[in-house]
Formats: structure tokens, C-alpha cells, sequence
């Protein structure tokens, strides 16, 4: 090779390699963040939310700290559609997803779980500060209504179901969705706009039976 076809430095700045790679790297991290995301409200969609809570379900069995799950789902939506239109009704679904994420910390994960049902994952977090948490959701959402025009409020309700996970429950990110998902149905039977929630004497168990010890540490090697 001569001189003059060297071939241009990558970490030069006006090199076209470099500038090329730059620009797609820009486009991956775009894209991987467009996949994660759901499109009407920014938040994180449900593909996201099964790898997060796979993630933060290990975090669990590894550290011992629990971890929580809240879902929520709009009362009496398709009367919503129904009577406002369905732009009204995105714009409802946009509005629950602000105060979602307004109201909790930045390590939790907020996410569109379906048309007008979110889910939240609490990392780090016993069942008595998700329900806690869940109980402020509910009470921001009730006292927000979304503002139609000058006299005009649609008063919006949900109902929420918490359950959570513990290192000596051996699960699946989806047996922790149905445990919310039952509490959640509860919540609608019992007659909306409320939270309820699995057995909170789950919460003090702090020792594992040698059971459980062979049985979290066959799973560790595997
Ligand atoms: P419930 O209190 O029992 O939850 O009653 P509901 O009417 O909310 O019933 P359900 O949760 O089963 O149905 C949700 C309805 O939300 C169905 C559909 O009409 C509406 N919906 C689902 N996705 C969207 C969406 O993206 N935009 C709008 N505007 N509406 C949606
Ligand atoms: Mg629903
Ligand atoms: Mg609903």
C-alpha cells in the first residue's frame, strides 16, 4: 500500500468512516428506543414490561428485595368512547399516562399494558409501599379530571391490583401479571375506582426452609 491510500483515521472528525458510524449509531439508539416505547402515551409498551420484570424478577432472587407490580385499568372506558369519541378517549389515555408518571419515583417503570390499561413495576418494594403507592395513583387520578372546554371535566376513575413477588416464590414475569390481574378484577367487581391487593403476610417472611435453599440453588446453576 502507498502513502497516499492509507486509509482514512476513524477518530478523525471529517473522516467519512467515522461520520458514518456515528450516524448509525445515532439510528440504533433511536430505534431501540421506538421499540420499547408505546406510541399515544411515551410510555414504555408491553414488550418492554415482560423483559423489565423478567429482569427485575432475578434482581429479586439474587438480592432479596421485592418486587412489585400495580396494574391498572380505566373504569367504564368503552362509555367514555362512547358518549366523548374515541379522540377523546386517546386524549384520556394520554392524560392517565401523565399522572402515572408523575406520581411515581424515577426507577419505576411505567407501562401501556393494553388499549386503556397500564401496568408499573416497582423495583425494591414490599407490598405495603405498592399499595401505598397504588392508593396515590388512584386518589391523583380521581381529583384530576381532564379539562374538556370552560365548565366541561370528564371526572376519570381506575381501578388497580397489586401483587408482588419475593425471592422464595419462584415465578414468571406472567404468574406475577395474573396475581396482579386477579386483584384487579377484584377491584372492578367490588365496584371500581379502588386498589386491592395480594396477601400482605407474605411480607415477613424473611428466613428460607432448606427447601427453598435447594430449590433456589439448583435454579442458580442452571
Ligand atoms: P371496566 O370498568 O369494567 O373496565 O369497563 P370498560 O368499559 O373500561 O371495559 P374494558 O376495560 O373491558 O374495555 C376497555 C375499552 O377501552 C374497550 C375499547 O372501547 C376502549 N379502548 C381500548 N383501547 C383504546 C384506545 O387506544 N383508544 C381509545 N379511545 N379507546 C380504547
Ligand atoms: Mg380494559
Ligand atoms: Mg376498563
Amino acid at each position: 500500500m502507498t502513502k497516499d491510500e492509507q486509509p482514512v483515521c476513524p477518530n478523525e472528525s471529517n473522516c467519512p468512516i467515522y461520520k458514518e458510524v456515528d450516524e448509525l449509531r445515532s439510528k440504533v439508539a433511536t430505534l431501540s428506543t421506538q421499540v420499547r416505547t408505546d406510541y399515544l402515551t411515551g410510555l414504555f409498551n408491553k414488550q418492554h414490561l415482560i423483559f423489565a420484570l423478567e429482569q427485575e424478577m432475578e434482581r429479586t432472587r439474587r438480592t432479596h428485595h421485592p418486587t412489585t407490580l400495580i396494574l391498572i385499568d380505566g373504569d367504564h372506558f368503552k362509555s367514555i368512547n362512547d358518549t366523548h369519541g374515541h379522540v377523546i378517549g386517546d386524549k384520556v389515555i394520554g392524560h392517565l399516562s401523565k399522572l402515572i408518571k408523575e406520581t411515581v419515583r424515577k426507577i419505576d417503570i411505567p407501562c401501556r399494558y393494553g388499549g386503556e390499561e397500564f401496568a408499573i413495576i416497582l423495583p425494591t418494594t414490599s407490598i405495603l409501599v405498592g399499595i401505598q403507592v397504588a392508593e396515590r395513583i388512584r386518589s391523583k387520578i380521581e381529583e384530576s379530571p381532564l379539562y374538556l372546554k370552560p365548565d366541561k371535566h370528564l371526572k376519570i376513575t381506575v381501578s388497580l391490583g397489586v401483587d408482588t413477588h419475593y425471592y422464595h416464590m419462584p415465578a414468571q414475569p406472567e404468574e406475577l401479571i395474573k396475581l396482579a390481574d386477579k386483584k384487579l378484577y377484584q377491584a372492578k367487581s367490588e365496584g371500581r375506582n379502588r386498589v386491592c391487593h395480594g396477601d400482605t403476610d407474605r411480607n415477613e417472611k424473611t428466613t428460607v426452609s432448606a427447601e427453598e435453599k435447594e430449590a433456589l440453588f439448583s435454579s442458580e446453576i442452571k
